[in-house]
């Protein structure tokens, strides 16, 4: 398939290039990374969707999918499908979508679970919104980029589960830290505290495959120094978009609600800029002295 790509960053890049190696035809624009290998890099935005069967979008928030996809639905030859793999509001997901099939191209909210390494080994979950057709176009790019791809409903849906899907990670981290924390003064070792936890009620994704403590289970951002992985400020901005959605449609959330103030104060007004969203783990060791 021709393919265009718009946003070639920690994400974009790799699951372009994984395009590119299963022998699509990738054309690809970012305001400031370069191309990924096999891709090759347009000019402007509206160049790299010209005559594109599928165009992907992978970028930092909602309006900057709603000014790129102001530029680019003109350009995009009729039938072809807008597929935007960004993590946004549900609002700015739905008004694309809309814009586009009304320009009479297929529209697909399709953000993804998996970070850079299941970007880079092409093992992304994809959750996504739109019309069954055009998930059946997009599902044999879908196979290329992940392993999984769930068709969660109409547009918005799969930015729904999305927020949702993180909303339980933000809070799991955050109380898998603080018991980290809470053993440690109560003198349990953290390997045990591992081995009892995950294969207990308390075990989750945050325990089991992304321990926040160094040298304790699978390797995990704690074991680089806490380097992202998935920066604190993107799990802040997940959270953000979680109560944003609970409070448009009146959803009490109030273990997100706090995990977003958790994350605020850590990225904000404390040191977690920049760090992975497991040293939750430091900073409350830290604070309990
Ligand atoms: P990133 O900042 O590395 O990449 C975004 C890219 O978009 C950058 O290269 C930037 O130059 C480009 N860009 C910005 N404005 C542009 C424009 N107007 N036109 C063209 N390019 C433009 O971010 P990322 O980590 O690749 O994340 C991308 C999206 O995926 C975000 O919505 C994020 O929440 C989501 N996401 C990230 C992860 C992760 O682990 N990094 C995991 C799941 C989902």
């Amino acid at each position: 398939m021709k393919i265009g790509f718009i946003g070639l960053g920690n994400m974009g890049a790799p699951m372009a290039a994984n395009l590119a190696a299963a022998g699509h035809q990738v054309t690809g624009f970012d305001t400031a990374a370069p191309a990924p290998a096999g891709v090759t890099l347009a000019a402007s935005a509206t160049e790299a969707v010209s005559g594109a069967d599928v165009v992907f979008t992978m970028l930092p928030n909602g309006q900057i999918l709603r000014d790129v996809a102001g530029q680019i639905i003109p350009a995009m030859q009729q039938g072809a499908v807008l597929c935007d793999c960004s993590t946004v509001d549900v609002d700015s997901a739905r008004a694309v979508a809309q814009a586009a099939r009304a320009a009479g191209l297929g529209a697909l909210d399709a953000p993804v679970s998996g970070g850079t390494g299941g970007a880079q080994a092409g093992t992304l979950t994809f959750m996504v919104g739109g019309a069954e057709a055009d998930f059946a176009t997009v599902q044999p790019l879908f196979a290329v980029m992940g392993q999984k791809a769930v068709h969660c409903g109409d547009s918005g849906a799969g930015q729904a589960a999305k927020i949702c899907n993180n909303m339980i990670l933000g809070v799991t981290m955050i109380a898998t830290c603080e018991a980290f924390a809470l053993a440690d003064k109560l003198g349990l070792d953290r390997q045990k505290m591992f081995d009892v936890v995950s294969t207990s009620s308390g075990y989750s994704w945050s325990m089991n495959a992304y321990c926040p403590a160094p040298g304790v289970g699978p390797v995990s951002p704690a074991d680089n120094g806490y380097k992202p992985g998935f920066a604190a400020e993107l799990m802040l901005k997940d959270l953000g978009l979680s109560q944003q959605a609970a409070e448009s449609v009146g959803a009490q959330t109030p273990m997100g609600a706090l995990a977003h103030q958790q994350y605020d104060d850590f990225v904000t007004r404390e040191d977690g800029r920049g760090q992975d969203f497991s040293a939750m783990l430091p900073r409350f060791t830290a604070r309990n002295g």
